[in-house]
């Protein structure tokens, strides 16, 4: 019989417990509590999801298409994410047993961890980093070594930092290129190195492409399609960024079947499948897409120009990154924390931006800014930053 009443954290697993809130939560907070913000802060898209892939969603519920897809996603979707990796990124994935549509790139790290983590096993995550990688490390039973990427090498993580941190419980290495929040992109080279570490070592590589087609400078290169890497990777990709489609929630995961196929069971159990409305205008978005695909990269890929000229010239140091759409200077020569600038920065000036630190402690001494704003909103930015700065 019951004596007294619990209280309902004791139910809370430890797993659970050790989680911290995203720093940037925070920010949010405040800045929906200010008149005439000016936000850099989110990281998503300013653009409408083009029309035809609205309209080809509409039309599958006109027509009756409600219900689940198949676990893995739409044969035509897998068929279509096969033919874009094998065309874009020069890797070949079967649309039987070698790609799975997710819930977004989320789903498909967190299912790509939990997978193929045992308990205590190390994951080396270099920072800085999106905000869940060590989160869901840790939910997935693992532990989060994480690695500083250093601005004088223009936060690209050098081979021998990777093989430093080798122990006989590492079983793999999260990257990110584009990189949020650096911007920081992996060229060939860069990525022969990881590879070059991961193959000694026989480390798998969860490869987060969210960001690749919006690489501005060079070719993209995915490290699935180096020598030998193809099955020692998961490519976890999707629609949210460079298709403008955050809110369909849809993402998608590639890697060796023999993998793909355990993640799968974690997927149909704890998900089923991806809403199939939003599969349905991803198949038109990889179809026929790529003309407005290619009009919003050339936007941001204009706007990246003009934060950087601008934040440099305002005396806030800011290396060009080369994807993404952020860009993350310096703020060192203010004295003050990233912290403390993103905080005086919102309060004086009402411009939101997210202080460097909360993508790890390499990210101490900058702020990311988001461009994906339009170029008015940039130019009024801009403008508030330099008064805060005098
Ligand atoms: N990976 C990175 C690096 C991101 O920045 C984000 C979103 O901000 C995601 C993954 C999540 O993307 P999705 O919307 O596909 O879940």
């Amino acid at each position: 019989m019951k004596t007294e009443l619990m209280n309902p954290s004791h139910f809370l697993s430890e797993n659970v417990k050790i989680i911290k809130p995203s720093g940037i939560r925070r920010f949010f907070d405040l800045a929906s509590q200010m008149e005439n913000v000016i936000s850099l802060g989110v990281g998503e898209p300013d653009f409408v999801t083009p029309w035809n892939y609205r309209e080809a969603s509409i039309l599958s519920l006109e027509e009756g298409f409600t219900a689940y897809s198949p676990n893995a996603g739409l044969l035509e979707l897998r068929q279509e994410i096969s033919t874009y990796m094998e065309q874009r990124f020069s890797v070949q994935y079967s649309s039987k047993n070698e790609i799975i549509v997710t819930v977004g790139a989320s789903e498909a790290l967190d299912i790509a961890l939990r997978a193929t983590l045992n308990p205590g096993e190390e994951i080396i995550v270099v920072e800085p980093c999106f905000v869940s990688y060590v989160p869901i490390v840790e939910l997935a039973g693992g532990k989060a070594v994480t690695v500083q990427a250093l601005p004088e090498y223009d936060f690209k993580i050098q081979p021998e930092q990777i093989e430093a941190l080798i122990t006989e419980k590492t079983k793999g290495i999260i990257i990110c290129s584009p990189n949020n929040p650096t911007g920081t992109v992996l060229n060939k080279q860069d990525l022969e190195g990881i590879a070059a570490v991961a193959l000694k070592h026989n480390l798998l590589v969860f490869s987060d492409e969210i960001y690749a087609e919006l690489s501005y400078d060079e070719p993209y290169t995915s490290i699935a399609s180096l020598p030998e890497m193809r099955d020692q990777t998961i490519v976890m990709n999707g629609f949210s960024k460079a298709f403008a489609m955050t809110g369909w929630r849809l993402g998608f995961v590639c890697g060796p079947k023999e993998i793909l196929q355990a993640m799968l069971k974690i997927h149909q159990y704890a998900i089923m499948c991806a809403p199939t409305m939003s599969q349905f205008a991803a198949i038109e978005a990889l179809k026929n897409g790529h003309t407005e695909m290619k009009k919003m990269i050339r936007s941001y890929h204009s706007r990246r120009n003009y934060m950087v000229e601008e934040l440099n010239e305002i005396g806030l140091p800011c290396h060009i990154p080369g994807g993404a759409f952020y860009v993350f200077p310096n703020i060192t020569p203010t004295g003050l924390t990233s912290e403390e600038f993103a905080e005086k920065l919102l309060i004086e000036q009402q411009v939101a931006v997210v202080p460097g630190s909360v993508f790890g402690a390499s990210g101490e001494g900058y702020i990311r800014c988001s461009y994906a704003t339009n170029i008015d909103q940039l130019q009024e930015a801009i403008t508030r930053i330099k008064n805060f700065l005098k």
